[in-house]
């Protein structure tokens, strides 16, 4: 687990730090809405657990405690009982006679179908499960379609609201299929319907907020979504989107309520989920200046002239930090999101994309106490290096690759911009690492004031290669192959260097450990300026036979020797295999009159404290 700081906080006056503390209970406040999404018995076995878990009285250091503590922060963690990530349900280390014994010994009653879902491994096994030829609803434990409910059953449900709506709202999104009376019939998640209450109590919090709005744009966007909540109806929820989407003024933004669709096995309804943001004006500069000097850079590419573009325009990407976690983006989160999903939405009004700094920079903090580095770098000066210069630059990389890099060069005329195929996104995301990593080197950075010196891009140079060659390996399972673009296009430009360095970076073998060494850095950058140049006429030309010669031959097969060095030394470091955050605790100040003055934030809550206390405060009381 770790911690996130909020660092804009302590710069905001009051009256924002009033409408982020609004806005954070609200994204708090819907939180039993997803675990009951997840599968309809969390809620009940969440209760039971922590009842045990702080009135349990026998011995609480034996075997069966300690899973016991295990087992709920992992119930915890994922929201439910099934794992976050890979869906399936994951089972006690805890004996079945130890959990009866704790049951009774802390007053509750046995609940035989409760303990069967516990510790029967055929009982709901998978949340979501998508093997195809199986009944996806009636095999997925996921919450989304009463029981009775099949596949067929739903998928003719919902093929029926088709329409020719050249705006279709999105069917189904925010409700739940059930018979009743021998019909389908959709139960929604708004006030007065399923969950009512709960909802009542976000509307209550967004009301707050509204009247704490930074402008007239907020305020609007806040009263749509109430009335969405109010009504439960989809057309006002596309409202609600557009305006979201179009307000861009202001420090502070939020997303609150039905989003994503990955829970459902069909796709069509959505998890509830939360979070509040401030707008990281520092970083935001770094975006801003580069983007202003987005010809300059288009100018003095490496590549050819014919792939230039005359008038070049950089995006600027938002940098946020996450000021409050909630729903399905707690306590694992996303650290980039681009919404809204509706796709005539996007069409016609695009989309707004944020990438949230502070969880990355939580991120790469925990991978520095990892080992991972002490494991992998070849000797201290290099280790310091990196120690002292990486942050910066995995920054500015990234900043470089998205504001930057793909958005430069140009296609010939006439080249389908799809004829590299299954290529493509291989030879995209090659493209514009290329870009940064070219320029990352370049002194014009310095001149920008966007790197300290002109010694710091080496730090990127080495950790770059380092996981193109080999640390990107540990995520593979062994005899596996590279698949993913991103980990292709890494590997790809990686092995193409090492091929061609000759003595400038290679792979040597120390006390029978397999590491990087680098020796020229300068010569590093001249291969990454020629490799670039060639990826560019790839992608210019539409060269299909180029493309499929690169990345087959660089970025997909593994050494399996290699391969499987790099993950035995990765298992000895041990390290937990997910990551997730602990919220601030956003404090109220009122004044002597009971008014709310202010709002302060700590962070040095626990877990375990965490999560008792949003059982208590956000407890829904909703039947179920
Ligand atoms: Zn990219």
């Amino acid at each position: 687990m770790l911690r996130y700081r909020v660092s804009a906080f302590s710069s905001l006056p009051p009256a924002q730090r009033r409408y982020l503390y609004y806005l954070s209970q609200a994204a708090l406040t819907g939180r039993d809405i997803l675990w009951d999404q997840n599968c309809r018995y969390n809620l009940r076995i969440r209760r039971l657990l922590e009842r045990i878990y702080t009135d349990y009285e026998g011995d609480r250091t034996c075997h069966d405690f300690q899973q016991f503590t295990v087992y709920l922060k992992r119930v915890w963690f994922s929201n439910g009982i099934h794992h976050h990530y890979g869906c399936e349900k994951f089972l006690p280390g805890f004996s079945e006679e130890f959990l009866r014994q704790a049951i009774e010994q802390t007053g509750q009653p046995i609940d035989e179908e409760l303990l069967r879902v516990i510790f029967d491994p055929t009982v709901l096994p998978k949340r979501v499960n998508q093997a195809q030829g199986d009944d996806l609803l009636q095999t997925s434990a996921c919450n989304y379609y009463a029981p009775e409910v099949t596949q067929e059953m739903a998928e003719s449900f919902y093929s029926r609201q088709k329409t020719d709506d050249p705006r279709p709202p999105m069917y189904g999104l925010n409700s739940r299929l059930e018979v009743v009376g021998g019909r389908l019939e959709e139960r929604v998640w708004r006030s007065g319907g399923m969950y009512g209450e709960t909802i009542d109590r976000i509307i209550h919090w967004l009301r707050l907020a509204e009247a704490e709005a930074e402008n007239e744009a907020q305020r609007e966007v806040i009263s749509t979504l109430v009335d969405f909540y109010r009504t439960g109806d989809l057309k006002t929820f596309d409202r609600y989107t557009i305006q979201w989407l179009q307000c861009t003024e202001g420090d502070i933004d939020f997303v609150n309520g039905f989003t994503e669709v990955y829970g459902d096995p069909l796709g069509l309804k959505a998890s509830w989920e939360g979070y509040v943001n401030i707008k990281d004006k520092e970083a935001t500069r770094r975006t801003e200046t580069l983007s202003r000097n987005a010809q300059w850079f288009e100018d003095n590419s490496p590549i050819d002239q014919r792939f230039k573009k005359r008038e070049c325009h950089g995006v600027t990407a938002k940098v946020v930090e996450a000021a409050m976690l909630g729903g399905d983006l707690y306590p694992s989160s996303a650290i980039g999101i681009n919404l809204p999903n509706s796709n005539w939405v996007r069409q016609q009004y695009g989309s707004k994309s944020v990438t949230i700094g502070n969880l990355t920079h939580a991120y790469s903090e925990a991978a520095k106490g990892s080992g991972m580095r002490e494991e992998f770098v070849i000797d201290k000066p290099t280790l310091d290096l990196l120690n002292q210069y990486d942050d910066l630059c995995d920054d500015l990389h990234t900043d470089l690759h998205e504001c930057l890099g793909h958005g430069s060069g140009q296609l010939l005329k006439g080249v389908d911009p799809d004829c590299l195929k299954a290529y493509g996104n291989t030879i995209e995301e090659t493209r514009a690492d290329l870009f940064a990593l070219y320029y990352i080197a370049d002194p014009k950075l310095v001149e920008l004031g966007l790197l300290p010196d002109p010694e710091a891009y080496k730090s990127q140079y080495y950790s770059y290669m380092l996981n193109g060659l080999l640390t990107q390996l540990v995520r593979i399972d062994e005899g596996k192959q590279i698949e993913e673009a991103h980990m292709r296009n890494r590997a790809l430009i990686a092995r193409w260097c090492l091929s061609r360095a000759e003595g400038a970076m290679r792979l040597v073998t120390l006390r029978g450990k397999t590491y990087l060494k680098i020796d020229d850095y300068p010569r590093l950058r001249q291969l990454v300026a020629e490799l670039l140049a060639e990826v560019q006429r790839i992608k210019s030309e539409g060269d299909y036979g180029a493309a499929r010669r690169l990345v087959e031959t660089y970025g997909v097969s593994i050494d399996p020797t290699l391969h499987k060095e790099v993950l035995e030394r990765y298992r000895r470091l041990d390290l937990a295999p997910y990551k997730g955050f602990i919220n601030p605790v956003i404090k109220p100040v009122f004044s002597a009159d009971g008014k709310l003055v202010d709002a302060t934030i700590e962070y040095g809550e626990p877990y375990d404290h965490q999560m008792l206390r949003y059982g208590r405060e956000y407890s829904s009381r909703d039947s179920h």
